[in-house]
């Protein structure tokens, strides 16, 4: 898996979900998330606002790891930035930085460095729903290109019937 799909939707909509798990894709799921349409800050892991909250189909099977996934995901996020920050501070104190105009910055970059593995995770390993609000758009992110396809023909196809057998 790469990067996500993004669909973007007027905000005003309230979109049409296809009837399949949105993690792993099994037809008629039975159950579903409740998926926060925040306003985000790309350099930040949690939303600066919410906005609505909508109901994402998934299965049993993948209900649990997804309500799991986005703090998990932010804890480790945390736990690498706070690594890097200490060892930054601890570098600084320690006088082993060579040169003494590094000294000061140490925490910023070990901090930056610390938090980059969750960063680069999130980027390569998208959770499977994400919505964000940007404006009067949502931009909703699929981890799986098929459904994001099949979202994006439900809500902006030109025959939206709801007669898929
Ligand atoms: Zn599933």
């Amino acid at each position: 898996m790469g990067f996500s799909t993004d669909i973007v939707l007027p905000a005003s909509l309230s979109p049409v979900w296809p009837d399949v798990c949105v993690r792993c894709g099994v037809p008629r799921p039975g159950d579903h998330i409740n998926l926060s349409v925040s306003k985000d800050h790309p350099l930040l892991p949690f939303p600066l606002a919410t906005g609505r909250v909508e109901r994402a189909p998934v299965c049993n099977h993948c209900a649990g790891p997804l309500r799991f996934e986005r703090p998990a995901r932010f804890w480790l996020f945390a736990a690498g930035l706070t690594a890097g920050l200490m060892l930054g501070y601890w570098l600084a104190s320690s006088g082993a930085v060579p040169f003494r105009r590094a000294t000061k910055w140490m925490p910023i970059v070990c901090g930056l460095g610390g938090a980059l593995p969750g960063v680069i995770y999130n980027i390569f390993f998208p959770i499977a729903i994400e919505a964000e609000l940007k404006g009067d758009t949502v931009c909703y992110e699929f981890a799986r290109a098929d459904i994001a396809a099949e979202f994006k023909r439900l809500n902006t196809g030109p025959s939206s019937g709801s007669g898929a057998a």
